[in-house]
């Protein structure tokens, strides 16, 4: 009993700002450690898990997209804060939330993740729909369907802007989902126009020249037309300027640009040219400051995979530092990369290894259930795998699972 009450007493408190990959994982591995006490302050009381999100938008569950922070920490002793973290201060150590309180902290770890940037491109910001959150794709979901339902014909042209994951995977699905919409209201079967805008010469640029190929190569055979190395300048209730020529539409999707966390700047860390804090060998941008994720300037920095390393590195260097070890050195984790694009098809980048077709799209399958699995155990986290292959719509007409 003497040595528990000495350990509490020595407890370092640690605050974790962001309750997305990196906090979280963050959190579940610190959770239980004697030698820290937790706090968790997310503006969101729920975690998103956003490589689905774009399936809620085409018809999918929600449940897999987004699950309450309560529920992966039900039985971990974590203070968990619904509050926005607005600024910190060195000085006393201590962040200060929206709602106007202070958490005081020995250590302090930072995921905030990004924001959408519209680059002041006009008329996005008020047009353009979104995928970031639930809340955005469900919104192009009642669009589509109100959109189609009332005018009882597709949308001229349905431009999806950006070739990175998110747009390739949304472009795969969303004929396909236009279809299912269009067959299930008794409408006639029209030509269905979907556009995808790059500004670079090939899709997902940083990925090897095949990869970019077999992207466009699939979502062609969908029958989605490429419009690669043209920029995107304004855009109006009916149009959108793409190389300085319109293309009617009312049905716009921007996925094409995050900015980092406002936070960052705000709080005056050091930031990188991309706009990410600057870390060293051990994570942290200041001493006893970590900076993980989205918002570290890391070689692999903007995926989940690389969240989730973080994630359990931090949570591992600061159980090491309690019990006097030497710290260890972050080691960058290359992803591995699979994209969805349509039907049973993905594609693959796995160290050199590139795969093409249904192998990748099952690959894609096991690489969902090991990331619910990361953040939960193993029976909740299948429960979540197997609703990926549940529909829920707000339209009883389209309620049926898409054929
Ligand atoms: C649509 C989409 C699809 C994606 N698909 C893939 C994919 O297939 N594979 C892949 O590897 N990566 C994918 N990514 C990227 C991946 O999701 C991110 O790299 C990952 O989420 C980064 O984790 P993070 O912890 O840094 O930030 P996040 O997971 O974004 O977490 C940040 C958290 O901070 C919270 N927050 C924000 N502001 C505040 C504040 N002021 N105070 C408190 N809390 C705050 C947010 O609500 C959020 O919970 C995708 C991203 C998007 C947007």
């Amino acid at each position: 009993m003497a040595q528990k009450q000495q350990k509490l007493k020595t407890k370092r408190r640690v605050i974790i700002l962001g309750g997305g990959f990196g906090g979280v994982k963050a959190a579940l591995e610190l959770a239980g450690n004697l030698n820290y006490k937790l706090t968790l302050i997310s503006d969101q009381d729920n975690f998103r898990y956003y490589p689905t999100l774009y399936r809620a938008a085409m018809g999918g569950s929600k449940t897999i997209s987004s699950f309450p922070l309560g529920d992966i920490f039900h039985d971990k002793d974590i203070n968990l804060v619904n509050d926005s973290a607005v600024s910190i201060d060195r000085q006393n150590k201590t962040v200060k939330t929206a709602s106007g309180k202070s958490h005081s902290y020995d250590l302090l770890v930072i995921a905030l993740g990004v924001v959408t940037n519209f680059f002041n491109i006009k008329g996005l910001d008020k047009y353009a729909f979104g995928i970031k959150t639930l809340e955005e794709a469900q919104r192009l979901r009642d669009h589509l369907h109100q959109q189609l339902v009332e005018d009882s014909k597709p949308d001229v042209n349905y431009i999806i802007i950006g070739g990175g994951a998110t747009g390739v995977e949304l472009a795969g699905a969303l004929p396909h989902y236009i279809r299912h919409i269009m067959k299930n209201h008794g409408l006639k079967r029209g030509a269905v126009n979907v556009e995808l805008v790059e500004s670079a010469p090939r899709l997902m640029p940083r990925m090897p020249r095949p990869y970019s190929l077999a992207l466009a190569r699939r979502l062609r055979r969908l029958g989605v037309s490429l419009h690669l190395g043209q920029t995107v300048q304004a855009q109006t209730a009916a149009e959108l300027m793409v190389n300085g020529k319109p293309l009617d539409s009312h049905t716009v999707v921007w996925t094409a640009g995050v900015t980092c966390h406002p936070f960052l700047k705000q709080n005056s860390f050091a930031l990188s040219e991309h706009g990410k804090a600057l870390v060293d060998k051990y994570l942290q941008a200041e001493p006893g400051i970590y900076v993980l994720g989205d918002n570290a300037d890391t070689p692999y920095s903007g995926m989940a995979q690389t969240a989730l390393h973080d994630g359990a590195f931090v949570a591992n260097q600061l159980v090491d530092l309690a019990s006097g070890k030497a710290p260890k050195e972050y080691r960058a984790k290359k992803p591995i990369y699979i994209t969805p694009v349509g039907g049973r098809w993905a594609a693959m980048l796995w160290g050199r290894t590139q795969i093409y077709g249904v192998g990748a799209w099952a690959l894609r399958g096991i690489a969902d259930l090991a990331g619910f699995h990361d953040l939960q155990p193993i029976v909740p986290a299948s429960k979540r795998w197997i609703a990926m292959a549940n529909h829920e719509e707000s339209c009883a007409l389209c309620f049926r699972k898409p054929n």
